[in-house]
């Protein structure tokens, strides 16, 4: 009768069901499976959530400019409404890139997210100071969502 074998869990290497370690990494066949376990039950879910936001902001970059450009009135000249319809588009199109690259490279594309987040408002505030208060309550919740998203990072790359 032929022993069953089982896959390693880190390496797919085949093992037997006697083997506590993997003969070809050496990994605890347990505590790697038990790993995977918490990984996919605690960090998945969190990372998943946190991938929401940095699409949600992509969505708000042009649709925040749009509405400024529309409640502007005569105090924006066109051109310069031109200028921020075109930087929030920009803005959208490099935060759905970092969106894209969160799934292959979650931590760094949040760490890159939240600096950029940070850049647009400190930038926007030194050029428009009366900025500072507009919207105030989604960029907190923003930057509350981005804060999270990096220690969901961090804490998923300790699991992993
Ligand atoms: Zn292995």
């Amino acid at each position: 009768m032929p022993v069953e074998s089982i896959e390693c869990p880190k390496c797919q290497a085949s093992l037997t069901y006697e083997d506590q370690f993997c003969p070809s990494c050496g990994v605890s066949a347990a505590a790697e499976r038990e790993r995977q376990r918490v990984f996919a039950a605690v960090h998945a879910p969190k990372l998943a959530s946190a991938r929401n936001w940095l699409l949600a902001l992509a969505a708000w970059y042009v649709l925040g400019n749009l509405l400024g450009v529309a409640t502007a009135g005569d105090r924006l000249a066109p051109l310069v409404k031109q200028i921020v319809v075109a930087l929030g588009l920009g803005l959208c199109v490099v935060q759905l890139g970092l969106w894209w690259w969160s799934g292959r490279a979650f931590l760094a594309a949040a760490v890159v997210s939240l600096v950029l987040f940070v850049t647009v408002f400190t930038l926007d505030a030194v050029a428009d100071p009366t900025a500072i208060w507009k919207g105030i309550l989604l960029k907190v919740v923003f930057a509350a969502g981005l804060t999270r998203a990096v220690s969901a990072g961090v804490a998923a790359r300790q699991a992993s």
